[in-house]
């Protein structure tokens, strides 16, 4: 029997969202597909997203490597096949990653993308670059005149909009996430309750509709960036767990102090089963569009 050890990972236990404290720790996990799909010295496996059965795959990051996610977010080989692993990478998690929310995590902590560039993020009077000093951040002016006006404090401030401008490729992100993550901890992501997840990640119909949550503690959050987080802050910062709501199951995303939901399962509610998320937060109502993963507007 060939048995396959795969890298550790925090995993919460399942629970109510109302009372996400209550933790387990699992260091490793063997990973039963890679026992039961050796057939002929060829190791077979099926899709989590496509369901083709499929030989061999490329090691998939569960959390994104432009996210910080190194060998402890790595799945094992098996369960996402070559295909569905590009087409999400190039369809789906460049946009995401590229905005908000995940974009400004990774600006103020300086996370390269997995190509080693530097993030950065267009803004009203320039381009803000990481600065790798904690509580500082690069900017390249727009012009003289806006140069001119930060060295006259003239201009005091910049924003950075605080709402997904890719809600649609943010929201199939999070879902192609929540299900790597139920099809590490065991077989349960073939079941059929999760095919609706499985589409509007991989290929959602046109009109077609999902939903995601952010609560976030802006003011802590900010605090964070400005006193400066570590690589190990952010990497015990951060943790991916599936949780059970009632109607079924989420998947919730923590990165700092901003919590993402998702929800496995179409017949979950937002109105009816999250709800009480202190001291902000916001459900967003995602419509695919005619071509997948561009929002509908
Ligand atoms: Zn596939």
């Amino acid at each position: 029997m060939l048995m396959r050890l795969v890298s550790s990972f925090r995993w919460t236990a399942r629970c109510s969202a109302r009372n996400p404290t209550h933790t387990n720790h699992i260091d490793f996990a063997i990973n039963s597909k890679s026992v039961e799909k050796l057939r002929d010295g060829v190791f077979q496996m099926t899709c989590v997203f496509c369901k083709q059965l499929v030989e061999e795959s490329r090691i998939e990051h569960i959390l994104p490597e432009s996210l910080g996610g190194s060998d402890w977010a790595c799945m094992s080989n098996g369960l996402v096949c070559a295909t569905c692993n590009q087409y999400f990478g190039s369809k789906v998690e460049s946009k995401a990653l590229s905005s908000y929310p995940f974009l400004p995590f990774r600006l103020l902590l300086g996370i390269p993308t997995k190509h080693k560039k530097a993030p950065f993020m267009k803004a009203a009077i320039g381009t803000l670059r990481s600065s790798h000093l904690p509580g500082y951040l690069g900017l390249d002016p727009l012009s003289d005149s806006v140069e001119q006006g930060i060295f006259n404090n003239k201009i005091t401030q910049v924003r950075i909009i605080a709402e997904p401008v890719e809600p649609l490729a943010v929201c199939r992100l999070l879902l192609k996430m929540g299900l790597e993550l139920l099809a590490y901890n065991s077989d349960e992501a073939h079941l059929p309750r999760y095919d609706a997840a499985r589409k509007f990640a991989r290929s959602p119909h046109p009109n077609s509709r999902w939903w995601f949550l952010i609560a976030c503690d802006f003011v802590s959050l900010f605090l964070r960036f400005k006193n400066g987080v570590s690589p190990s802050e952010w990497e015990s910062g951060i943790s991916l767990s599936i949780e059970d709501v009632g109607e079924g199951n989420v998947f919730h995303l923590k990165l700092l102090e901003m919590s993402l939901f998702v929800p496995l399962e179409q017949q979950i509610d937002a109105a009816t089963n999250l709800r009480d998320f202190a001291p902000e937060w916001q459900v967003y109502e995602v419509v695919a569009g005619r071509s997948p993963g561009h929002p509908q507007q």
